[in-house]
């Protein structure tokens, strides 16, 4: 089993398949700790409302806008924790949290 396959980990993932203390073994890893599965309050983002002013994007403490040739382009739900802190910073009102599965 490769280093990558050890750690990862979602919202399913038994307490006895996560490192000891929860330590991190190996760098650049947060891509594989599927953290969505955390989420209370999830962010819906309205295409036609965005501007493309970026604000959302240095704010997310989970690097969870998707950008892609320096437009947003969505959210990553794998990993955004339903923070909230992108649609509180949108001056367009572009993002509106909502309960998870409303
Ligand atoms: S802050 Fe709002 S308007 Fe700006 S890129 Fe993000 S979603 Fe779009
Ligand atoms: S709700 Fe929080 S974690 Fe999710 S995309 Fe917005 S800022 Fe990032």
């Amino acid at each position: 089993m490769s280093n990558k396959d050890k750690c990862i980990v979602d919202a399913y993932t038994p307490w006895q398949k996560t490192t000891p203390g929860g330590i991190v073994t190996s760098t650049g890893n947060a891509k594989h700790y599927l953290t969505g599965g955390w989420r209370a309050d999830k962010p819906i983002w309205n295409e036609e409302k965005c501007k493309q002013c970026m604000l959302c994007f240095p704010v997310c403490p989970d690097s969870s806008i998707e950008v892609e040739d320096k437009k947003m382009k969505g959210i990553d739900f794998d990993h955004c924790k339903g923070c909230g802190v992108c649609a509180a910073v949108c001056p367009f009102n572009a993002i509106e949290m909502e309960p998870e599965g409303k």
